[in-house]
This record gives C-alpha cells, structure tokens and sequence, in this order.
C-alpha cells in the first residue's frame, strides 16, 4: 500500500506544519479547511486513543483519503491522571491556558509527587477501516511557578527531565527533539514507510 496523501483532522497550522516538518515532502497533507470540512466534532471519549478515532472517522466519512487524527494533553500521577483528556478544558469549557495551569497548580498545592507526562496519541485511518496507531510520551514534572515564555498550554509549568529545563523555556527546536507529538509522529512515519514498502 502507498500512502501519498493523508487528510489532517485539524486546522491548527502549528500541528500541520510540525507534521510536515517530520513527514517530509513524500506525502501531501491537507487541512480540514482546504478539503471544506467544518462540522464540529464532539470528543466524548473516554481516552485519548478514543479521541483521536472518534475524530478520524468523522472526517473519513465526508473524504476517501486516509485521515490522521490526535488527541493529546497532560498526565499528572499523583492526580490520578488528571487532566488527562480534559487537558484543553480543565479549568472550564473554552479556558485560557493561565487558568488551566492556575488550577493544576493549586491542586497540587500540598503534594510533594509533583510528576507529570505528557502524552499524544495519533490514529491514521484509511477508507478501508484499517487503522494505525502511534503513541508519544515525555516525561517531566509539574514546577512550583510558571516559567518562560515559549510554547502554549501548560508548556510553562511542565519541567522535562531530557531537557532539563520547562517547555516555556525551551526553543521549538528543542522541544520538538523529545515532545510527546513528534515522538508520535515519528513512530508513525516509521510504520507509514513500511506500509510504502510492501
Ligand atoms: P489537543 O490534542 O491539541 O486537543 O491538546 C489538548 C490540550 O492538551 C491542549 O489544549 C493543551 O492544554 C494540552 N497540551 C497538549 N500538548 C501540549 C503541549 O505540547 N504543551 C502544552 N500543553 C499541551
């Protein structure tokens, strides 16, 4: 099978341009804006693989093209995994990222277990119902305050052990060597080389 174009189920043009960046030029992607796609879709799953489906099948009923969908968000252990898919909404619906990291902060106000993952699930769905299915994680701790300027989400207060510093701190490059999406989006490409193997 020849994978040649892969429709993204996001119009996040940060997401598309990191995929690209990882995929190379071998494949063509398209948003769901250029393929004129703008229903809303309701994520009710239970887990971020369930997310990431739901979404994928959305879109692979309205185009015949394989669809790459994610979910994705931040894992805190000693919250028994809290947000976890509730990640973008865990201060509210439709919460500014200061509110979101305000609340994680204050909940772990008093716990010494301050470790913390990130963690993005990928799903490539083709026409013919078959699924591929990657996962990328990275590990870190939540920090006391926020700190630099760089990224988005809880990017300020997530310390990552590889780097050695917060995701706020670190440039796209950096966090692009050890982030949870392109650690997914690389073991993805791997399988889709394989598929244009056979
Ligand atoms: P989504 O997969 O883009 O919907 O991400 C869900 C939520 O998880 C985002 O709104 C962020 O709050 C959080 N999140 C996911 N990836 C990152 C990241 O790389 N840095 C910081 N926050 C993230």
């Amino acid at each position: 099978m020849v994978v040649k174009e892969i429709v993204v189920a996001s119009n996040n043009i940060n997401k598309l341009n990191e995929i690209k960046q990882i995929m190379g030029d071998e494949i063509k992607f398209f948003s769901l804006s250029s393929i004129g796609f703008d229903d809303d879709i309701e994520e009710n799953g239970s887990i971020f693989y369930e997310n990431a489906l739901i979404k994928a099948k959305a879109v692979s009923k309205f185009i015949n093209k394989p669809v790459l969908a994610d979910d994705s968000g931040l894992v805190v252990a000693s919250l028994d995994g809290a947000p976890g898919i509730h990640s973008a909404r865990f201060a509210r619906l439709n919460a500014t990222d200061e509110e979101n990291n305000e609340k994680l902060l204050a909940l772990l106000k008093n716990h010494d277990d301050r470790k913390a993952k990130f963690v993005c699930e990928l799903v490539l769905l083709f026409p013919n119902n078959k699924v591929i299915h990657s996962v990328g994680e990275v590990e870190g701790s939540i920090l006391k305050s926020p700190k630099g300027n760089f990224g988005f989400g809880y990017d300020p207060i997530f310390y990552s052990s590889e780097l050695q510093k917060a995701f706020g701190e670190a440039s796209c490059e950096e966090k692009n060597s050890v982030s949870h999406r392109a650690r997914a989006l690389r073991s993805l490409f791997l399988k889709i080389k394989n598929l244009n193997n056979l």
